[in-house]
């Protein structure tokens, strides 16, 4: 099977949607799956609402796009405030967008009325992330601007933490937004059906003992989809950590000088590094570079390091054994590779499944792509 690949275990998937759900269901607290690190891969999408997601949250109208085109007809939200060149698509797909700026809704709405639709609007509160967002004191004046207008309806407030400041939420914080909304009734009557508290950073704030408030939703990504918490980069307990495997191969691998400290060419490249040991090792390399993956993202196999990478190529060293011409090597990805994995165009996608029937998907390039395989016949 040809690499580079990344093979994606939908179980795990599943399994950890489920075990989130379970522990968020009872304090009042629905699931959305967070689809934009995969890039509105549709399977994956599937995986997360088999586990008990209520719907499904994206950053680009073109990963929206992508779901509804496999099928999916679920609730989905566009949780990146609209471009004004994408108003339309919005309508057409999204059942809810995040709003900041009152021009969109205007537009939102009057695309909206023209279509026979109605579009429920959400808006996105800063509370210290220091990314987008409309102030506090500045909310509920906005509400009013919008409560009137035709084709729209407000439904929601929403916050996001531990993005672009990296700021962890406190409880307090989470206390002083649930308490926006009942701020917001005041002035444009009971209308907020959903109230977004935030990303996987949340989660020990919404699995821990403090009052939910009014906060009923979380919208999660990468811990459903590495088991991790992105404020710490800890494994969440419970949750699986490998649903994703990066897979390249080895073009060469020789004994090589030591690498010494030259001037080099670019200031700015980082690597080639200076590679300390004296050539002890054997070195290989893989056929992946940053064009397919933030290298440095990537965890390898024990006795194997990472000694730098190019766009094309990753150099990396064997202490025990060697890796051979034509090895395939697996690979962790952590989000910020996945990421990249994601949008890469050489990358082949592999799905595992032990519940699902072996099926073809052909992407909207009309080449198939991707292959879903009984994780037996993966190894076979
Ligand atoms: C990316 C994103 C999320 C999901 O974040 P995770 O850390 O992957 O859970 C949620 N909300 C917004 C607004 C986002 O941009």
């Amino acid at each position: 099977m040809s690499t580079p690949r990344v093979e994606i275990d939908l179980d795990k998937i599943r399994h950890n949607t489920q075990f989130l759900v379970a522990q968020l269901k009872p304090r009042g607290i629905n699931v959305i799956g967070v689809t934009k690190a995969v890039c509105g891969h549709p399977e994956v999408a599937r995986a997360m609402l088999d586990g008990g997601a209520v719907g499904l949250a994206e950053s680009r109208i073109s990963n929206v796009e992508r779901l509804r085109n496999a099928g999916i007809s679920c609730p989905i939200t566009l949780i990146r405030p609209p471009m004004m060149s994408q108003l339309a698509r919005v309508v057409d797909s999204c059942s809810a967008s995040y709003n900041t700026e009152i021009e969109a809704i205007k537009i939102l709405g009057a695309i909206a009325q023209e279509k026979g639709k109605i579009h429920n609007i959400a808006l996105l509160v800063e509370m210290g992330d220091l990314r987008d967002g409309i102030l506090p004191g500045d909310l509920n004046a906005f509400a009013e601007e919008l409560v009137d207008l035709p084709g729209v309806s407000l439904r929601g407030i929403a916050t996001n933490f531990a993005c672009f400041s990296g700021k962890i939420p406190s409880s307090q914080e989470l206390t002083t937004f649930s308490r926006l909304a009942d701020d917001l009734e005041q002035v444009c009557g009971p209308c907020l059906i959903e109230i977004s508290g935030g990303n996987s950073a949340n989660l020990p704030w919404g699995v821990g003992p403090h009052s939910k408030g009014r906060i009923n939703e979380l919208r999660l990504g990468e811990a459903i989809l590495l088991g991790l918490n992105p404020a710490t980069g800890e494994p969440i307990t419970g949750l699986q950590t490998d649903a994703f495997t990066l897979m390249s191969e080895v073009i060469e691998t020789k004994r090589k000088p030591e690498m010494v400290e030259t001037p080099r060419a670019k200031q700015e490249v980082k690597y080639p590094r200076v590679v300390s040991d004296l050539c002890a090792a054997s070195r290989s390399i893989l056929a992946i570079g940053y064009q397919d993956v933030d290298v440095d993202g990537l965890t390898f196999p024990e006795g194997t390091t990472l000694k730098g990478a190019t766009s094309d190529h990753t150099v990396v060293e064997a202490t025990d054994g060697h890796w051979k011409y034509g090895d395939k090597i697996s690979m962790k990805p952590n989000y910020s590779a996945l990421l990249r994995i994601f949008g890469a165009p050489d990358m082949v996608t592999v799905l595992l499944s032990r519940h699902s029937k072996p099926k073809s998907i052909t992407t909207k390039l009309g080449r198939p792509r991707l292959s879903l395989v009984g994780a037996e016949d993966m190894y076979r």
